[in-house]
């Protein structure tokens, strides 16, 4: 039987992307801001229904830049419970991440927690919309205002998503996107800074260009982060499918949640208010998550564990003062739990039932 991932991306007909490609090939600009970046950028916010978007190489890139345009430094506070790139950014800027634990509905960072970890050295959150799913955006502005802290969001996972007031994208001073091939919307490689306004996207935009500002002024130590027209015009092709691929995500993930509703031992996140992406399908296993995982495994079935480890157990991470376990003991629970199953838009009604029946068989 084929091997069935966690995710597989939404690849359109080969045929659709040539005419994007004889274009680059006709005007012979590859990169730097062409035709095809400057048309992405602008689709997507329209799409997102976001202001301004700067376009990234990757979304790691996106995050480390997203700090230093804000000229974050000392201490921000942050999830354990992501994919490691998000603390990894603040490495990168010579940042100290401090861990805060996680709520267990939401999976995100837990607001109750985070005024007790700002210090006189706090100069920003970074919060993660893990899964797609919304933070408490509301509290943690309320917080942040009263501290006067910047807010950066993690949104890799939360292309498209909408809350009561929105895209979930505007809020905070900036939310970073990823287009990693794993992603709901992919460009192979890619990432995003959402920005409220223009000075600070031109700011981004210098230094995504190693801080270029004109052939002979350099403002700043900027980096390579460039975005190539192969990935932008991949993402407008892309764009297109955007829809058709959300809606079927919708279906698998309702045909997941009804099997399992009954289910000893296994449990559903929340499904929310929001309007979703249904970016990843993660299921909390009571006991033995191991044995399932590696029971599916064995079937040629490969959930993965997101996210587990958690961050603050790596190895940079795991000396900090707020990566105790003691102070993390709902993410620690959560991480020991989950498997994320496949979920992609081209998973098949008998592949979804062979995951379905396996995993009631095992509970
Ligand atoms: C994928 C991801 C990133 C990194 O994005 P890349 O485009 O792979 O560099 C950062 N944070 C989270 C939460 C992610 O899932």
């Amino acid at each position: 039987m084929k091997p069935i991932y966690v995710t597989q991306p939404t690849l359109p007909p080969l045929e659709e992307f040539i005419p994007y490609l004889e274009k680059i090939w006709d005007n012979k600009i590859l990169t730097n801001g062409g035709t095809f970046h400057q048309q992405l950028e602008q689709a997507l916010c329209d799409y997102l229904g976001v202001k301004h978007l700067a376009l990234f190489t990757n979304g790691t890139i996106a995050l480390i830049t997203a700090l230093q345009a804000l000229r974050i430094t000392g201490e921000v506070i942050t999830t354990p419970y992501s994919f490691v790139a998000t603390a990894h950014s603040l490495l990168w800027n010579g940042i100290k991440p401090v861990f805060v634990d996680i709520d267990p509905v939401t999976l995100n960072l837990d607001p109750n927690k985070i005024e007790a970890a700002i210090t006189p050295q706090t100069t920003a959150i970074m919060p993660v919309h893990c899964y797609g799913y919304p933070c408490d955006v509301a509290r943690i502005q309320q917080i942040a205002d009263n501290y006067n802290l910047k807010v950066i969001y993690d949104a890799a996972h939360a292309f498209g998503v909408k809350d009561k007031n929105g895209g979930l994208l505007n809020h905070g001073d900036l939310s970073v996107l990823s287009f990693h091939a794993t992603k709901v919307f992919n460009t192979f490689e890619g990432g995003a800074i959402v920005c409220p306004d223009e000075k600070t996207k031109r700011r981004i935009d210098h230094l995504k260009n190693f801080g270029f500002v004109d052939e002979v002024t350099v403002v700043a130590a900027g980096i390579n982060g460039k975005m190539s027209e192969i990935n932008a015009a991949f993402g407008l092709l892309q764009l297109k499918g955007i829809e058709e691929a959300l809606e079927k995500r919708k279906f698998i993930d309702a045909r997941y949640r009804e099997s399992f509703e009954n289910v000893t031992g296994i449990h559903c996140a929340d499904t929310g208010s929001h309007v979703a992406n249904y970016a990843y399908f993660p299921i909390f296993v009571e006991r033995n998550r191991d044995a399932l995982y590696e029971k599916l495994k064995t079937n040629g079935i490969f959930g993965r564990r997101y996210f587990y480890p958690l961050i603050s157990d790596f190895p940079m991470y795991r000396g900090l003062p707020s990566a105790s376990p003691a102070n993390l003991p709902v993410a620690r629970k959560i991480s020991n739990e989950v498997i994320c199953l496949p979920m992609y838009s081209a998973l098949e009604e008998n592949e979804q039932n062979r995951i379905i029946k396996l995993i009631k068989e095992f509970a």
